[in-house]
């Protein structure tokens, strides 16, 4: 499997860890949305979070309630955004589960994606559908 995650951990590729435990490891985004941006990583190989084992997603969370506070502390931020893209229509370029933890300043100029209102009855529907999914 080529997976440039996969390397970095196996340290093929040269990467400097900022953290590293028995099932994560964390290291700065090489293409940084802000300095500090950080990508928090599980050892063992998923595609995403929907694959991912649970105490792989327990470990990255642990992971960025550790380490987003230092980010944010060092980088003097005012917030920072907990992202992952999932599948490469949302933005996925890795397809190894993989966490960004971005440090966010007032006046950094980004804005949030936008939001459309529901359309009379669709909101309705997509609540029917989605609890029937997850009954099946
Ligand atoms: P995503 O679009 O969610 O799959 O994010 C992948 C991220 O990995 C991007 O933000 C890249 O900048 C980052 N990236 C790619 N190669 C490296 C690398 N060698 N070291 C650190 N970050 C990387
Ligand atoms: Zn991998």
């Amino acid at each position: 499997m080529d997976c440039l995650f996969c390397k970095i951990i196996a340290k093929q590729i040269p990467v400097d860890l900022i953290y590293e435990n028995e099932k994560v490891v964390a290291f700065l985004d090489i293409n940084p949305v802000n300095p500090g941006h950080l990508l928090v990583v599980p050892k063992v190989h998923s595609e995403n979070i929907a694959v991912a084992a649970d105490d792989d997603l327990i470990a990255l969370t642990l992971a960025v309630k550790k380490l987003a506070p230092a980010v944010c502390a060092v980088t003097a931020c005012d917030g920072w955004n907990l992202e992952v893209n999932n599948g490469n229509a949302a933005g996925q370029a890795i397809d190894h589960t993989h966490w960004h933890i971005v440090p966010r300043r007032k006046d950094d100029g980004f804005k949030h994606w936008p939001g459309h209102p529901y359309a009379a009855g669709e909101a309705a529907k997509i609540i029917a559908l989605i609890r029937e999914n997850l009954m099946s």
